[in-house]
């Protein structure tokens, strides 16, 4: 099967109201062109240098997502061009995620990355911890950020019940979080969830974005 194959046959079986990231970390720009030009304008990486480099390889209509664990320091090298960072799980980071994005003259999306997982290598927030950002005075007082949703994501398992309820732990924390008063920082309409092995599963749970990587491009 071919990139383009692969994309057609996945979005094929998205719903209208999911969105389609597709992953192409250690990929080759000429992977990514291949989906491009087969239409694919989402692209998401997790080195901020791997993701720039190829930022300045390929054409500017890509929307280029930060699917990865972010270092506070590397923050700088991607706001100029990055259209959504998912895994931001510190009121640290979003701070210096504002402040280069003040300095810029730019608003930046972003998603707050809960822990759903068992694993403890994976990273993120708990749900008392997330409550502690949005309510801070300091988050409220950022004013180039926009948090429009969360990312999670499951355990790597094959038991698939043990997954659902990683996924419907994540819904749930969103949809609270979707109940609160919209603020000029917080609008929450994302919900990112869902890889290769388990995204029918997320968009079944509620997803609506899937960052999807190796059945797109081949395994890594
Ligand atoms: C690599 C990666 C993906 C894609 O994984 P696949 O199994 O290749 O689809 C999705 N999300 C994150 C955060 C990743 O690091």
């Amino acid at each position: 099967m071919s990139i383009a194959n692969n994309l057609q046959s996945i979005k094929s079986q998205l719903p209208t109201n999911v969105t389609l990231v597709a992953v192409s970390k250690t990929k080759p720009v000429s992977d990514l062109m291949e989906a491009y030009n087969a239409g694919q304008r989402i692209f998401g990486e997790n080195k901020i240098q791997e993701m720039t480099e190829k930022h300045q390889q390929m054409p500017k209509d890509i929307y280029w997502h930060m699917i990865g664990h972010v270092q506070s320091n590397k923050v700088k090298y991607m706001i100029p061009y990055v259209k959504l960072i998912h895994g931001v799980d510190s009121l640290k980071l979003l701070k210096e995620i504002n402040r280069q994005a003040v300095r810029w003259r730019k608003n930046v999306d972003c998603l707050l990355q809960i822990h759903i997982a068992e694993e403890e290598t994976k990273f993120g927030l708990d749900e008392n911890e997330l409550s502690d950002i949005i309510n801070s005075d300091e988050f409220k007082s950022f004013q180039n950020i926009k948090v429009i949703g969360l990312m999670g994501m499951a355990t790597f398992t094959d038991n698939q019940h043990q997954i659902k309820r990683e996924f419907e732990h994540l819904k749930s924390i969103f949809d609270k979080l979707s109940k609160q008063p919209t603020t000029q920082n917080l609008q929450p309409t994302t919900l990112s969830m869902g890889m290769s092995g388990d995204y029918q599963l997320a968009i079944e749970c509620g997803s609506t974005m899937v960052r999807i990587g190796s059945s797109i491009f081949g395994i890594r």
